[in-house]
């Protein structure tokens, strides 16, 4: 028997679900290209890609064969590109290992690079219907005021949160509780401003008995950090000098302009690029004039990125492995942390 708070939720969901294409399909593989996009994404942004996604990529065996710089460049804007590597190296596993069927079993699942607790439970319970809870940030705040936990949301009680949720998780449509959960906090139970009155679980939240749902949670302290970077567009036979970013590491695999933070000591933008260039290089380069100022934010840090145009100094420059010579028509074919990528977008439209 279906439990009535699962119950109200899920005929709220029915009439209330916005129009997703990821909600369309019944097919693993799509339900598992809106999940990796989703985490720590926003539904805006995934729907400005999810498509084009799927028309490069239309199944898992073009994802698993294709090289890893094409998968990188599809994803570049959603950030965080670790998701992409191990999406794309889970591709091939469930190739070579399980005959290009994504697998149904949680533990199976959990296995493969990316699948962490909610990742596997969305997949599980939305793709085949797995009765597995799960909880990302909207279910989190939820079941707190739900069940009036106060404090921070913080990962630590996840536990005490799916206890709650092993207890109403209906037996069937647990892929569409998953989701009713997630819709509720995303579009009536959210941060700021619950809609409490329309609510279809109101009548059991405890919170909303107490009159505690705007206390609930704690906002956490964020510090934002400011970061001023130079980088240089070293300019040479009509080509630009760009490098790859170590395998391992923030931004692994990307290109980018040569450059970097400006430190305390630099009496100049101008002196610190001439400096972060000697020593990424190993060679003396000429700073010129600026050429933009773009902004770029990640994680908790706030970039302000100015470029200059530069050119190598005297003396012979001897290309390394993870450095590339490439013309600006080329330069759309690699894929670029979204700083460099708004900088690239400048050169291409000077105006
Ligand atoms: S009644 Fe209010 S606080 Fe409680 S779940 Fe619904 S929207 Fe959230």
């Amino acid at each position: 028997m279906t439990d009535p708070f699962s119950k109200k939720l899920l005929n709220w969901f029915d009439a209330n679900a916005r129009s997703l294409p990821w909600r369309d399909t019944h097919d693993p593989y799509k339900i598992w290209v809106s999940e990796a996009m989703l985490q720590q994404t926003t539904v805006k942004t995934v729907l400005g890609y999810y498509d084009k996604w799927l028309g490069t990529f239309p199944d898992l065996e073009s994802l698993a064969s294709a090289p890893v710089g094409k998968v990188l460049k599809a994803w570049q804007g959603l950030g965080y590109y670790n998701r992409a590597r191990n999406f794309h190296r889970s591709a091939q596993i469930v190739v070579n290992d399980h005959h290009g069927i994504l697998p149904s079993d949680p533990e199976a699942l959990r296995k493969l690079p990316g699948f962490g607790p909610y990742m596997t439970a969305s997949v599980a319970s939305i793709a085949f219907d797995v009765r597995i809870p799960l909880v990302d940030a909207n279910v989190r705040r939820v079941v707190m005021r739900l069940t009036n936990i106060h404090g921070p949301a913080v990962a630590s009680l996840d536990d005490e949160i799916l206890v709650f949720l092993n207890k109403v998780l209906p037996a069937r449509r647990c892929g569409d509780f998953n989701q009713a959960l997630m819709e509720l906090g995303a579009t009536v139970c959210t941060t700021k401003n619950p809609a409490c009155e329309v609510c279809p679980v109101n009548r059991g939240c405890l919170a909303f008995k107490a009159g505690t749902q705007e206390q609930i949670p704690t906002p956490k302290k964020v510090v934002i950090n400011q970061i001023t970077a130079v980088i240089g567009l070293i300019s040479k036979d009509r080509k630009f000098l760009i490098q790859q970013r170590p395998a391992g590491g923030l931004l692994a695999g990307l290109w980018e302009f040569p450059g970097g933070k400006v430190e305390k000591t630099d009496n100049s933008l101008k002196e610190a690029l001439a400096r972060e260039l000697l020593e990424e290089l190993g060679h003396p380069c000429l700073v010129g004039e600026e050429f933009c100022r773009v902004r770029h934010y990640y994680t908790t840090n706030k970039v302000h990125l100015i470029a200059f145009h530069a050119a190598l100094g005297t003396g012979r420059f001897k290309l390394k492995k993870h450095q590339r010579w490439v013309s600006l028509n080329e330069l759309h074919e690699y894929a670029m942390p979204s700083g460099n990528a708004k900088i690239l977008a400048k050169l291409a439209n000077p105006s």
